[in-house]
């Protein structure tokens, strides 16, 4: 979608520091990390957000589930943990309406979250 900011990462034409990308995903480091590992899982297809998830999408969710898995053991977090996170509208904090899975670890998670 033009004036998509992950669409611009998906279709290389914004800089990002790309970490992993298959036929499904692209995973990228948040450029402003709240953890010591903080990367972004986004799907190439545009889908706004939570609430735009369709059904013939479910292929893409669960990929995105496993390539966390992936990036868990990769940098180090499986055993320790992490954290899977999508912010939806304006009370959770969504500022990037392209679907994004923040992948947060390597330090003491509180909960509830903020
Ligand atoms: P959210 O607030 O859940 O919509 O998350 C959006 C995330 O995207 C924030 O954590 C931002 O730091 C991150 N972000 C915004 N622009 C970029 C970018 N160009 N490259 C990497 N991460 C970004
Ligand atoms: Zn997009």
């Amino acid at each position: 979608m033009t004036d998509c900011l992950f669409c611009g990462i998906v279709a290389e034409k914004v800089k990002a520091n790309v970490v992993f990308k298959n036929d499904y995903v692209v995973v990228f480091k948040d450029i402003n990390p709240k953890a010591p590992v903080h990367l972004l899982i986004i799907p190439r297809k545009h889908i706004a957000g939570v609430l735009d998830i369709e059904p013939e999408d479910s292929a893409i969710i669960g990929e995105i589930f496993q390539v966390a898995a992936r990036l868990a053991r990769d940098h180090g977090i499986a055993e320790s943990g992490f954290r899977v996170t999508v912010n939806s509208g304006p009370d959770a904090g969504q500022s990037v309406f392209h679907l994004h899975y923040h992948l947060l670890g390597g330090r003491q998670m509180t909960w509830p979250p903020g």
